[in-house]
């Protein structure tokens, strides 16, 4: 668990359960990072995340509008940085406002912006391996406070992939995550210089 947890899930549903297990744990100020390509599932995954959340209006895709607000048990702040191009970019949005404490803060290609986030945050990396409907996706805890919450979210996703699982399966889902390699830490494409 000290690098995180990982999980494979084989349908949109089982990424919407997977953010669903994450709900109970989180609290205002709490800020997430979702990184991973183009139709990974990081919008899918925060459907599940807000529905739990209470939140009753449908969650759709922020990459046009960068920020959407949805009211729940908190209120959501789901933004979506991938049309801003650098840092200051995102400061002109007012992203220090959008850490708000009273609100839960889920960003779409955060891993980009993490030099402006706390220094808690949990990280979350979707991958698509082939071409069909299994997502990877990766937890990394950002501070010990997220090593708790991903124990919880684990714990129910587990009894509820199960539930909701057609095949039985003896094994577990989720396994110790491996350790990072150096790439993990992408900055915004205009912020690296390539050599
Ligand atoms: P992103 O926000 O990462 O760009 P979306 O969540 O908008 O991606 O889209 C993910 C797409 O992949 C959706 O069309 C969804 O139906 C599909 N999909 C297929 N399998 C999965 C899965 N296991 N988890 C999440 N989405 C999946
Ligand atoms: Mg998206």
């Amino acid at each position: 668990m000290r690098n995180g947890i990982q999980v494979v899930t084989t349908s949109p549903d089982e990424t919407r359960i997977v953010g669903a297990c994450l709900a109970p744990t989180l609290l205002p100020g709490d800020v997430i990072s979702l990184s991973g390509d183009l139709g990974a599932g990081k919008t899918v995954f925060v459907q599940g995340l807000a529905t739990a959340l209470g939140v009753e209006s449908g969650v759709t895709s922020p990459t046009f509008t960068i920020v959407h607000e949805y009211e729940g048990r908190y209120p959501i702040i789901h933004m979506d940085v991938y049309r801003l191009d650098s840092f200051q970019e995102v400061l002109d949005l007012g992203f220090e406002e959008l850490l708000d404490p009273q609100a839960v803060l889920l960003v779409e290609w955060g891993e980009a912006v993490t030099p402006l986030f706390p220094r808690s945050y949990l990280s979350i990396e979707i991958r698509q391996a082939a071409d069909d409907d299994h997502r990877l996706l990766v937890f990394r805890p950002r501070g010990p406070q997220w090593l708790s919450k991903l124990e919880g979210m684990k714990e129910t996703a587990e009894a509820l992939l199960d539930a909701a699982s057609l095949e039985s399966t003896d094994a577990p889902r989720f396994v110790d995550a491996p350790p990072e390699g150096p790439r993990d830490h992408a900055a915004m494409d205009h912020d690296v210089e390539e050599g």
